[in-house]
């Protein structure tokens, strides 16, 4: 890494170094002055972080250890959103964490942490990491500059370092009530910008999830990219190609289902990373099918009513035009529209896993919300209501007023389930006596013409 460290300061912070067997002490002293922002200055407010997170700082602070709350939770408490969950980072390592606290437990094959639980509030306090220059057995990197493991103690400034984006980097001292910058960071979320800390290549080679990442602070943060950090995203975009499919879901997740699912959708394309993760989708990504484009708006809809969303019906969205037209070969070939929904649907769902993995819990729910859709042409009695009564009949009735966008033909089919799960029992009398006798009329017309050869 790029990033220049310079010599320690505030002992009084810095608490032992940590050591461990399997976890090397820090590779170089802690150096540098933090930049402190006082009380007065960055107006934190003590009432809106968690009480609890101020517990284990202060008991690992009285345990002679460096403890500060860090990340995204600072980031956001200046920004002044609520933050999520607040997380903790301790010159103390791990056992020593857990000797001091009976709720905390070990987790992480990678980098171990603890986790202190209070009920249903989980405070993650992680030891300081460094990131370090050289390879070493507890660091390794492959030929394109990729981190595979970097398992390797540091000290408070070596931490604040090996983070992604400066914003991401404050600590907090809720005892003292200050800030802590090593990075710069503070006058960055004052003047609104990402910046990747070091040299921007550099940091997304080692890691090019930090592209993703990237997006979805700038979207979701309404945060201006520095032009150095955004300059090389197009040309490294290629190098997500290396990201395990299981650790992109992760980052999907978060990217479209926090409530910028529109506007996230549109910087992806916009930096050639949506071409990344779902190769071959669309023609033009730039001018997704507008069933896509009302699916990203809706879910950002549904996040601001504080409606439950799925990635399960996003997923349905971003896949169907290829197993829309994949499915309608197979029935022109010949097959029952079901059938060929499901094999056209878990042909595309096995495509797109090699990239991004789909949970089976949501690839399973994509395939039911299509399945369904030849269903809602049968409008006869019985089959109504068990229609109505299926699982996913919600969905698969939401992804049908979709459809409507691409195939105005439905429309009329599309208002008559609309009206059919609102009306009163006399009401839906007359509308399913209405395709009973419409059925009837269809019927009588070919046993007319038989009669007439
Ligand atoms: P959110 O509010 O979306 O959770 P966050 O900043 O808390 O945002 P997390 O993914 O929870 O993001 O990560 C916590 C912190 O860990 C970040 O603030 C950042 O300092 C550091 N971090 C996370 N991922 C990376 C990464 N890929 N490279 C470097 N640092 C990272
Ligand atoms: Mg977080």
């Amino acid at each position: 890494m790029s990033i220049i460290l310079t010599k320690p300061s505030h002992p009084e912070t810095l608490g032992p170094a940590p050591t461990s067997h399997d976890q090397k002490a820090p590779v170089t002293e802690a150096s540098g002055q933090p930049r402190i922002i006082s009380r007065q200055e960055h107006r934190i407010q003590p009432r809106h972080v968690s009480a609890n997170a101020i517990k284990v700082v202060e008991r690992l602070q009285q345990g002679g250890h460096a403890a500060f709350i860090v990340g995204g939770s600072i980031r956001d408490l200046l920004l002044g959103q609520q933050p999520k969950d607040f997380d903790v980072a301790t010159s103390a390592t791990p056992e020593q964490v857990r000797e001091l606290f009976r709720n905390a437990r070990l987790i992480g094959r990678r980098f171990r942490l603890a986790h202190v639980r209070f009920g249903r509030e989980i405070i993650e306090v992680a030891t300081f990491r460094g990131g370090g220059e050289e390879e070493s057995e507890h660091r390794e990197i492959e030929e394109g500059g990729r981190v595979l493991r970097d398992n390797v103690f540091g000290s408070e400034q070596e931490d604040a370092c090996r983070r992604d984006f400066t914003v991401n980097a404050l600590m907090y001292d809720p005892i003292k009530e200050t800030i802590r910058d090593h990075v710069g960071g503070y006058e960055d979320v004052m003047a609104r910008r990402l910046r990747l800390i070091g040299d921007p290549v550099t940091r997304y080679r080692e890691d090019p999830v930090r592209l993703l990442r990237a997006v979805r602070f700038m979207v979701k943060l309404d945060l201006a990219i520095e032009p150095q950090t955004a300059g090389p995203m197009v040309a490294l975009a290629p190098l997500l190609v290396d990201i395990p499919p299981a650790r992109l879901f992760d980052e999907i997740l978060k990217l479209f289902l926090s409530g910028h699912a529109w506007p996230t959708f549109q910087a992806l394309v916009r930096q050639d990373l949506w071409a990344q993760l779902f190769p071959g989708l669309f023609e033009d990504p730039s001018a997704p099918p507008p069933l896509v484009e009302q699916a990203l708006k809706n879910t950002d809809q549904r996040v601001a009513e504080g409606l439950p969303v799925t990635p399960g019906f996003l997923f349905a969205a971003f896949l169907w035009p290829k197993v829309r037209e994949r499915s309608a070969r197979l029935i022109d070939a010949g097959q029952a529209p079901v059938e060929a929904l499901a094999e056209a649907g878990e042909d595309a769902i096995v495509e797109q896993a090699r990239r991004v993995a789909i949970h089976r819990r949501y690839s399973g729910m994509a395939k039911e919300i299509w399945c369904l859709q030849p269903r809602f042409e049968n409008r006869r009695g019985k089959r109504v209501n068990r229609l109505m009564n299926e699982r996913r009949f919600r969905a698969a009735y939401d992804f049908l007023l979709l459809r409507v966008l691409e195939e105005p033909e439905l429309e009329e089919l599309a208002r008559w389930w609309t009206d059919i799960q609102v009306v009163d029992g006399e009401q839906r009398g007359q509308m399913l006596e209405g395709q009973e006798s419409g059925r009837r009329r269809r019927r009588r017309r070919p046993r007319k013409r038989k009669s007439g050869v």
